[in-house]
């Protein structure tokens, strides 16, 4: 398997995904001077750049992370920018609010670096836009076949569902996902109907970028730390990011049930993380039939997998007849819990 030609437009280098002629990085994992944004996640987004490139809606959850004096510049989706002579344009990527894939053409070649993507439309995020290139850099976190996911108006019946039962018994619901995207999408979901929602404090912040950029989210109450610490009602459902602990906020005497919502809870063993909670498969990133659909829609006659199965992606398309390869370096996160 090939890694990467020296004359490639885009190159795989310590800092992150180089451009040389226009002396610009995509997603750096080092601080560069310049840094084209795909999305805000923290994989993705990191600190200490000199300047940033982003799409509209990517500029809030990203000053978020950056902090106050990040210096940031947005283009709009299909607008293109001129770089030293190689031009960039930002098309929808349907992972999370602003996610964006990143075009880069140069003397009639064109590329296009995926960033985090799914196709099934969340009604948040924008719909997944293909775009045509000659070589397409995809992420591949969840390239194998067993990865396909359910619409997911019907994960939703069954998180819903789930609520429903517990809030009956008096019982509370302690949801569990990433505070960026999974978290919105998941409220947005919610039946309010069955009773009170709460948010962690990550998410409530996020949430009112979310609300800030037009998204419509129904009513949640976000606890509060301190003296007035929220007691949450019995039988509501309590949202919470990755890392937090629930008995932090709702003692430990109570009656819990905890769920998480993550690509990974599809198949079994992957549980290891709890073996109490329940699993809902939701997930952020293609399943192996969108990242198919993916490098078909975009007609590229080579493929770079990166992040995840690329090994296995990689081989998989060249069995097809693509060229393809699996990136050298992998600088996004990839695990259990992460899902971003
Ligand atoms: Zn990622
Ligand atoms: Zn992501």
């Amino acid at each position: 398997m090939s890694a990467g030609h020296q004359n490639d437009l885009l190159q795989f280098r310590p800092e992150g995904i180089f451009c040389p002629p226009a002396g610009v990085y995509l997603d750096p994992h080092r601080k560069v001077d310049r840094a084209l944004i795909s999305h805000a996640h923290s994989d993705h987004a990191r600190v200490g750049c000199n300047s940033y490139l982003c799409s509209v809606d990517c500029e809030a959850p990203l000053r978020l992370r950056l902090g106050p004096r990040a210096h940031i510049e947005t283009i709009p989706f299909g607008k293109s920018l001129r770089i030293n002579g190689v031009d960039f344009s930002f098309f929808p990527a349907g992972h999370v609010i602003g996610s964006a894939q990143i075009r880069v053409e140069y003397k009639g070649e064109i590329w296009v670096y995926s960033g985090d993507y799914k196709i099934e439309d969340d009604g948040i995020s924008g719909a997944f836009e293909p775009v045509r290139c000659h070589t397409f850099i995809t992420e591949t976190t969840f390239a194998l076949p067993v990865y396909e996911w359910k619409p997911q108006h019907e994960i939703f019946r069954e998180i819903n569902s789930w609520w429903k039962t517990n809030a009956s018994e008096g019982v509370y619901s302690v949801l569990t996902g990433y505070s960026l995207g999974k978290a919105q999408r998941m409220i947005k979901n919610l039946d309010a109907g069955i009773g009170k929602i709460y948010t962690h404090p990550s998410i409530t912040q996020m949430n009112e970028v979310f609300e800030k950029a037009g998204v419509k989210l129904p009513e949640y109450t976000g606890l509060a730390v301190g003296k007035n610490k929220t007691v949450p009602d019995p039988g509501s459902l309590i949202l919470l990011p990755p890392a937090a602990d629930a008995s932090q906020w709702l003692g430990g005497s109570l009656p819990v049930e905890s769920a998480f919502a993550s690509g990974w809870m599809s198949i079994r063993g992957s549980r290891r993380r709890s073996s109490t909670a329940r699993g809902f498969a939701l997930s952020d990133h293609a399943d192996w039939p969108g990242l198919n659909e993916a490098v078909k829609l975009s007609g590229a006659s080579r493929v770079i997998a990166t992040h995840g199965y690329k090994q296995v992606f990689a081989r998989w398309l060249q069995e097809q007849g693509i060229e393809a390869e699996a990136s050298k370096t992998d600088y996004f996160s990839t695990n259990e819990t992460s899902d971003q």
